[in-house]
């Protein structure tokens, strides 16, 4: 009954789109006539109407209709009416829900080129450097035929092009690049550091990766700070010690420790201490840490050792997440646990969660196959509402039921003998798993059988390698073992990829320098292409051997040789002469192939364990079916499978036993399935919840982090930052005076301020506070004020003449330094307040609250602090004093 609502929800949606689909496809007919140049034109046409008033929705129907036949002439593609309707929900700030293969890359020129037609740039995000690359490359070709600027972000670019590249029209970026990008801007020390311009709007393609997944780990830019090492070894021997369910209890399911009390005694006996909670020395933290290691972070699943690092790997997704690292000191502790370096506990500079950094932009939008099981998350937080396009073609994926066996090793039998039935009848099989340990346990198997097969992993530095594997896997009779998010973004067409193969044997032959008959891809072509192929090839390599190119310039060189663009480059066009003669042959070769496979069945894709939320299970049946393809998916499955083990409880395992099933025959049962799905949404409700409470938790750290870098931001933009230290000394005056004021009891106070006032005017010693001022607070406050401008007035001239304008460069110096600074100390206290917040959890208070009073007058003592080192700090330096 919901569901049915739902639906038509949805389809009256997708209805209201139509007219204005109509429209657009009614300048096609005009915009056909039009030379290169007349179309190109149309840029300046829309940026007038802008200008003179119109809006962006007017000019949308023949915006679109301009992409479109500019895609058609550039690539080749012609906008489906779905794409359109695609491109119309982004450009609202909504989530497009359009299949894998569908073709969302092209869907967000358009949106991106008309939001980027008012000048304020335009951000395309992607998962990986590769894509992003892949994309500005490729539908890159459309911007720069309208005349817009495209820009490309990768990791190692510097600065200034980096710089350059955020100024662009359009600017294809990964996530993280971007977040961190964004806390880099707010750490210099002036403006013409920063790389980024005000956000405006953001399409973000595998929105539910970026939105969902990584939502969890924060970005943190961090450095060295003097936490004791020593802690972590002398915790991970405890822990050792430690025996479970008599010092602790482990909760698999919040993925939690519980020290019991006997524990608490016996760490406190082990360690000589009096207590494991004293804040001044605390342990508690550590103990728990090491715990966690040695019970809930297993090697190979949860992270890898490689290069004596210890690497987290996505639980989701496999991924190997470089340069990540777990914070409050878990990292550590499981490098204890695995005996390698101690990396120096860092201390946080500057941290953001995506899920506040997205909320920056005025105007957000995203892309992916599969949002609709998230959508009421992606509603609260981001406000960003799903809306599922229909497809192209109908899709024809067969899902076949779950098979459950009772037994997991029995489980990877059967996925190794399903392999074989379809390597045997010429079908391309893509099996997905959980783990690199898997996919290895799963190839030896299909060694056994002899089958031939391809291996993926998901490491960044293969991210390149493994979409040629991946855009191949749907060859005849291929077997593709890949983690689950390994090569994404890359389609698996039937039969082959020949741009692909085309592209990659370019680079074997020209930088690999395989000869041309070694080069098993090329086997399949004809003799008489190979020997033109090696007549090309030995031109090319003389002309190599004339000019020095680097690798990458090469590789540059063949990625322009592979686009459409025109080029006047002798050897680019020698290139491309090549690369078009493979692609025609492999073109025709592959077609053929995609027919048998077709008739085969298509892409089957295997599914080895079910995932902690249905929409990944998704992510993996949508590669299969893609543009109305014929494909099948199937899911094979244990009762040890964590999911089951974990969240089914013993339910199934007991039905199991009830139906006396034994371990070779698998069931498939609704009842089971439905067990399996109940299990899941359970899963998908809990780590909701961790997400939404990281959210609430980082919306108190964010407000802050708003001010601070707004207050960081002012300073660095003003021009005359003496206002901004006189205002701050104003304000640590009147501190000074209200605390003067409220021990007026005291004896001594006189003597106080003016030890104080002299101290702060670096004032000589016979300096006094006339008595007359003591009666009237509000005219002393008026007097000291008065005195330090005298005093300040006095450095500036003095400073000014040694160095002019060297004194604004140090008042905006030491501004900043101190906030800094103080931010992160501030850091620092909020992670330690929400640790003990943790440990209080337990009374009547909500803790939410609690964290969110504290934090207040943490937030407050840290800008009175920053005020009075500023000032302090400005008037008694040295620099400035010098007045003998
Ligand atoms: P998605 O990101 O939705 O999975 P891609 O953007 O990677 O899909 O595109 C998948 C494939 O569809 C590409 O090979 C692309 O060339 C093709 N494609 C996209 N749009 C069109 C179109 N309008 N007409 C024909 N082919 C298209
Ligand atoms: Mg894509």
């Amino acid at each position: 009954m919901f569901n049915l609502l739902f639906s038509t929800s949805n389809q009256r949606k997708i209805n209201s789109y139509t007219p204005l689909i109509k429209k657009i496809s009614s300048f096609e007919s005009r915009l056909e006539h039009l030379s290169d140049n007349e179309l190109c034109s149309k840029t300046v046409e829309f940026k007038k109407k802008l200008y003179k008033g119109n809006t962006i929705e007017e000019i949308l129907p023949e915006v679109f209709a301009v992409v479109r036949e500019a895609g058609r002439r550039v690539l080749g593609l012609r906008v489906f009416d779905v794409q359109m309707m695609g491109a119309i929900i982004l450009h609202q700030g909504k989530i497009a829900e359009m299949k894998t293969g569908e073709g969302k890359t092209l869907v967000a020129t358009l949106a991106g080129y008309l939001n980027a037609l008012s000048g304020e740039g335009v951000h395309v995000v992607t998962v990986n450097d590769y894509l992003a690359r892949r994309d500005s490359e490729w539908v890159g070709q459309i911007h720069k035929f309208l005349g817009l600027s495209v820009g490309l972000i990768q990791q190692d670019l510097p600065k200034i092009e980096r710089k350059l590249a955020y100024q662009c029209d359009i600017t294809y970026v990964t996530n993280s690049e971007l977040g961190f990008d964004y806390l880099k801007d707010n750490m210099v020390l002036s403006m013409s550091e920063i790389v980024q311009n005000k956000f405006a709007f953001c399409i973000i393609d595998e929105v539910d990766s970026i939105l969902i997944d990584e939502a969890r780990t924060p970005l943190i830019i961090s450095g060295p700070s003097e936490a004791p090492v020593e802690k972590y070894s002398r915790t991970h021997l405890l822990s050792n010690i430690l025996v479970k369910d008599l010092h602790y209890e482990v909760d698999e399911k919040a993925r939690n420790i519980i020290l019991t009390d006997k524990g608490t005694l016996f760490c406190e006996d082990q360690l000589i201490i009096d207590s494991l909670y004293d804040l001044e020395d605390p342990w508690v933290q550590y103990i728990l840490n090491a715990v966690k290691a040695k019970e809930l972070f297993i090697k190979d699943v949860h992270y890898i050792v490689r290069d004596n690092q210890v690497v987290i790997v996505d639980e989701f997704t496999g991924r190997i997440m470089s340069g990540r690292r777990w914070s409050d000191g878990l990292h550590q502790a499981i490098e204890a646990k695995e005996k390698v370096a101690i990396q120096q506990e860092n201390q946080t500079y500057a941290s953001i969660t995506y899920q506040n950094f997205f909320l920056l932009y005025p105007k957000l939008s995203g892309m992916t196959g599969t949002a609709k099981t998230e959508e009421a998350e992606l509603d609260k937080i981001y406000n960003l509402e799903v809306i599922c396009v229909p497809t192209h073609k109908p899709l024809r994926r067969q899902e076949l039921p779950d098979l459950v066996y009772s037994n997991e090793y029995r489980k990877w039998e059967a996925i190794a003998d399903e392999c074989y039935d379809m390597y045997r009848s010429g079908r391309p099989t893509l099996v997905g798993t959980t783990s690199v340990e898997k996919s290895e346990l799963l190839s030896k198997l299909l060694m056994q059988y002899k089958i031939p097969h391809s291996l993926l992993n998901a490491k960044p530095e293969n991210v390149e390698k493994e979409s040629e594997i991946i855009a191949q896997a749907g060859r005849q009779s291929s077997v593709t073992i890949a983690t689950n998010m390994a090569g994404r973004g890359t389609d698996i067409i039937l039969g082959g990829n020949p741009n692909y193969i085309a592209k990659s044997i370019l680079v074997d032959l020209l930088i690999g320098n395989t000869l041309v008959t070694k080069n098993l891809k090329l086997k399949q072509l004809s003799l008489r292409t190979q020997t033109s192929l090696n007549n090309m090839l030995n031109s090319l390599q003389e002309d190599l051997k004339q000019v020095s190119f680097s690798v990458l310039e090469i590789e540059k060189k063949i990625s322009i040789a592979c686009e459409q663009v025109s080029t006047s480059n002798n050897f680019e066009h020698k290139l491309r002469q090549a690369y078009q003669m493979i692609l025609s042959e492999y073109t025709s070769i592959f077609s053929k192939e995609k027919i048998y496979v077709s008739q085969a069945g298509g892409l089957h894709v295997i599914g080895t364990e079910r995932h902690e939320s249905r929409r990944i299970d998704n992510q993996l049946r949508g590669r299969a079916g893609r543009q109305g393809d014929p494909g099948s998916s199937r899911f094979f499955l244990s009762v040890e499978d964590n999911l089951l083990r974990i969240f089914g409880g013993n339910r199934i395992a007991d039905l199991m036993q009830a139906l006396n099933v034994d371990n070779d025959t698998p069931m498939e049962s609704t009842l089971l399935s439905k067990s399996l799905e109940e299990a899941q949404k359970k899963v998908e409700a809990y780590f909701y919840d961790t997400r939404k409470q990281v959210f609430e938790y980082d919306q108190v750290l964010n407000s802050q982090r708003q001010a601070i870098y707004a207050e960081r931001r002012r300073i660095l933009e003003s021009g005359y930052p003496r206002d901004c230290v006189l205002q701050y000394a104003e304000s640590t005056i009147d501190d000074i005076v209200k605390f003067w004021q409220a021990s007026k009891e005291n004896k001594t106070k006189s003597l106080n301020l003016n030890i104080k006032i002299k101290y702060l005017l670096n004032a000589t010693d016979t300096f006094s506070i006339s008595k007359e001022l003591y009666g009237n607070p509000e005219e002393l406050k008026k007097w000291i004020i008065e005195q330090v401008r005298i005093n300040y007035d006095l450095r500036e001239a003095y400073l000014e003449q040694i160095k002019p304008g060297l004194i604004r460069q140090l008042e905006k110096y030491y501004l900043l330094q101190q906030i800094d600074n103080a931010w992160k100390d501030h850091l620092q206290k909020m992670g330690a307040l929400r640790d003990s917040i943790g440990w209080r959890s337990y009374g009547q208070q909500d803790p939410l609250v609690e964290y969110k009073n504290e934090a207040f007058n943490l937030f407050i003592e840290m800008i009175t602090h920053v005020k009075h080192t500023v000032v302090y700090a400005i008037l008694r330096s040295r620099l400035m004093i010098k007045n003998d």
